[in-house]
């Protein structure tokens, strides 16, 4: 399989395959890789595919992406990654071994497709312990070495020290703003004592550590001398590894290859539900693509007019579902890609617009009158919300959900009318609520449970170096230390 870039030029004057675009980030235009074309799934391989286990799906459809590894290599790796030891928080009751099953609320109505299952209970683990296993592998093979620099305000930095922790070749340096994480979240990335694993402090607001990776990231000197990665939501490895769960979701909700499913997304960055958008290019029946947001309602805003009117960063909100207050898409220019026919110099003249910080306005196109045949459906949730909902799924179904699930469920419940009669709808579990206890205790007046063997871990020893907001300072902390 060769990758071609959002914007039309992929950078080699042959197209790169799978394993040149796995330590990179943007192509070299400055748009992202896709596939060239996105494989098609026969029904012959639907029917054979519906009594696999997860790592034995994981490699049927990976192998369609990854054609430079040695099937007998990346069959392996999905092996090693997939596995009921790894993902190990499954609900009571739910069979340990799916990897990701569902959790009915109305049996073959409304269900969850439990993501959170991974190491540090959110969904992200699913793709970033497959990428730490790919990032060893490849690593291996050609004798070379990465340092991943990363910011976090949660999510994200603790998926990818999990994934990473102990593995050859990797370093990770993750910066996080001081004293702004729950004391779970601290504990969970802090207590790691592994040593190719870096926690950095700095004294300032998610965005100044952001900013700092960005200064670093545009020293180009600096990162290639000091092999400076990343391992962010457009890494096209990640959308791959989670096209997985769609599938194994699909075959969970349904009896046979003829019905249909449709799945509500908690979105951010647009990478989960763009895994969703590309796993229904390959021929999955899925009806409709339930997307929801929270008060950043960017993505809501353009599949209901056809704006993508990305915020300004005093716009964004701080709110109790917080991995998806963003206020631009990352991952959004892949699914435009595909509305407006795979053109690159189109993306090119609409992104023009988006990275000078302006809006760009689809609704009077003929591309976005197509829209509906791509069948996104969205809607957006409050604290408010997510406060009703949390209360109402506990009360009617006994299940407890985090903030992020929350406003799927809501999102699903509303827009459930466009979805055809007799279709389940499955909401993506994208977190397990210990990991948002306060807004769990604002809602249902108690604390959710936790996990056996993460009881107690703020007692745990910490292993974190505070510092100043300051780019310079961090280049010297990262230098001494590679
Ligand atoms: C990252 C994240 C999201 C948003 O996912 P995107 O791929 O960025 O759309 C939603 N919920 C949780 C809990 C997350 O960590």
């Amino acid at each position: 399989m060769k990758y071609i870039s959002t914007r039309g030029h992929a950078g080699q004057s042959a197209k790169p395959e799978f394993c040149d675009i796995l330590l990179g980030g943007l192509a070299p235009d400055g748009g992202l890789y896709l596939p060239e074309s996105y494989p098609q799934v026969t029904r012959a391989e639907l029917d054979a595919w519906r009594g696999l286990s997860y790592a034995e799906l994981a490699f049927a459809i990976l192998s369609k992406f990854i054609t430079d590894i040695p099937p007998a290599d990346l069959k392996a790796i999905c092996d090693k990654t997939y596995t009921a030891e790894v993902y190990r928080h499954v609900r009571e009751g739910d069979e340990a071994g799916d990897i990701t099953p569902v959790h009915w609320l109305e049996q073959g109505r409304l269900g969850l497709l439990e993501l959170s299952n991974g190491p540090t209970l959110a969904f992200k683990d699913m793709a970033m312990q497959l990428l730490g296993n790919l990032f060893e592998y490849v690593l291996a093979r050609r004798g070379e070495t990465i340092n991943i620099l990363g910011a976090t305000s949660g999510d994200t930095g603790s998926a990818a020290e999990y994934a990473m922790r102990g593995k050859h070749g990797v370093r990770v340096f993750m910066l996080s703003p001081h004293g702004l994480m729950s004391p779970f979240q601290r504990a969970q990335m802090y207590s790691l004592q592994d040593d190719n694993i870096f926690n950095i402090a700095v004294t300032g607001m998610f965005d100044d550590a952001q900013d700092i990776v960005k200064a670093v990231s545009n020293d180009h000197a600096f990162k290639a001398a000091n092999k400076i990665g990343a391992v962010n939501s457009i890494n096209w490895a990640r959308v791959a590894a989670q096209i997985v769960y769609y599938f194994k979701g699909y075959f969970a909700a349904t009896k046979s290859n003829d019905e249909q499913v449709a799945f509500c997304v908690p979105s951010g960055n647009f990478g989960n539900i763009c895994a969703g958008h590309i796993a229904r290019q390959m021929g999955l029946p899925v009806a409709k693509l339930i997307l929801a947001t929270n008060e950043n309602d960017v993505l809501d805003e353009f599949f209901r007019s056809g704006v993508y009117r990305p915020r300004k960063a005093a716009e964004t909100r701080v709110t109790s579902s917080p991995s998806m207050d963003i206020s631009k898409a990352s991952n959004f220019e892949r699914f435009v890609f595909d509305l407006v026919g795979r053109d690159p110099r189109k993306v090119a003249a609409l992104w023009a617009e988006v990275d000078a910080g302006r809006a760009f306005d689809l609704s009077t196109s003929s591309e976005f009158a197509r829209i509906a045949d791509f069948g996104f459906v969205s809607g957006a949730s409050s604290h408010a919300d997510r406060l009703a909902t949390i209360r109402k799924v506990f009360e009617q179904y006994g299940v407890m959900i985090d903030t992020h699930t929350a406003d799927g469920v809501k999102v699903a419940w509303e827009r459930a009318a466009e979805v055809p009669a007799g279709v389940p709808v499955l909401v993506l579990e994208t977190a397990l609520p210990v990991k948002f206890a306060d807004t769990i205790v604002e809602a249902l007046g108690r604390e959710p449970g936790r996990p056996a063997d993460l009881e107690g871990i703020e007692k745990l020893p910490q292993r974190v170096e505070v510092m100043a907001p300051d780019a310079e300072a961090v280049k010297r902390f990262i230098v001494e230390r590679i």
